[in-house]
């Protein structure tokens, strides 16, 4: 059973039977800690989502120690040889390519099952884009809705842009640089184009880049240009007022156009043109009415 007091003082690192969580660099490889460092260097396996890319890491360190190929595709079969490593006494550390294991790279169900079989973790906080971001944009950070990369199938990204359109907070979404242009064009249908990101590309890289302001800039910015690296954008959530204006003007306007005898679909037509969003916008706002 895991108790505080267990947890608050270590003389010695690595100990037997633990799972270290170990933060990596998400680009620049200064940004390992000396206590990552440690643990690398001295824990019995490091499972890691990609062997080539961590040693890369390894080398730069002078760390020698053993890899096992830990990722999404034989994690099923990993995880209970990892948890038989654990109960012979012996330490794992979980890296990922990048940054912290688990946020939207393997780990979760490693950490799961090690912890219902009471089995202690411990976190070697580093780097994540995620946080990076968040805090470099300026935007409100004391709350904040971490969404990962967006669902792709038509339905779940709908609901997922609905959300973010009426999110109050801060919203963090990561993507690639292929799809970067289509998801800003999406982002500025459902909140408009005077919201305010930032989009962050390579951070902590040497062509480390911010674009910020509002989506119609943003857009703008990107239009010609052929996006390469790895993206982080941080989406400022709506003002209380004016969301609650926003939907409560448009879900009253949707009315008087139905009671002056529109159908839903003429009605949604015109009034998405108007405010220049999705018509399933309009759609979503019916079933509220
Ligand atoms: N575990 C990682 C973390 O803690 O941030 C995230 C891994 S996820 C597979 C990779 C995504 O994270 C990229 O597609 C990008 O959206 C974001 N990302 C990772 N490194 C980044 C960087 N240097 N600059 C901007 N975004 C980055």
């Amino acid at each position: 059973m895991n108790t505080n007091s267990s947890l608050s003082h270590r003389s010695k690192e690595p100990e037997n039977s633990i799972l270290y969580i170990v933060g990596t660099p998400i680009g620049n490889l200064n940004d390992l800690s000396i206590r990552a460092i440690n643990i690398l260097k001295n824990v019995s396996l490091i499972a890691c989502e990609d062997t080539r890319q961590t040693l890369k890491l390894l080398n730069k360190y002078e760390i020698n120690n053993t890899l096992l190929s830990f990722n999404m595709h034989n994690a099923k079969s990993r995880i209970p040889k990892i948890l038989q490593i654990l109960k012979n006494k012996e330490s794992v550390a979980l890296v990922s390519d990048a940054g912290m294991p688990g946020i939207c790279d393997p780990g979760e169900d490693l950490i799961k099952t090690v912890k219902l079989n009471e089995l202690e973790v411990i976190c070697i906080p580093g780097p994540c884009a995620a946080i990076t971001a968040l805090v470099s944009s300026g935007l409100p950070s004391s709350s904040f809705i971490f969404m990962g990369f967006l669902p792709k199938k038509k339905t779940e990204r709908h609901k997922v842009l609905l959300e973010i359109s009426k999110s109050e907070k801060t919203i963090i979404i990561y993507e690639s640089p292929n799809r970067l242009k289509k998801l800003l064009v999406e982002l500025r249908e459902y909140c408009g184009g005077d919201t305010e990101i930032q989009v962050y590309r390579e951070l902590t890289k040497i062509h480390e880049e911010n674009v910020g302001n509002n989506l119609n800039m943003v857009i703008n910015f990107f239009e010609d240009q052929d996006v390469k690296g790895e993206i982080t954008l941080v989406v400022k959530g709506i003002e209380k007022t004016k969301k609650e204006l926003n939907y409560l003007d448009l879900k009253k306007e949707l009315l008087e156009l139905i009671s002056a005898g529109l159908s839903l679909p003429a009605a949604s037509k015109y009034l998405a043109k108007k405010k220049e969003i999705k018509k399933s916008i309009i759609y979503s706002l019916y079933g509220e009415l």
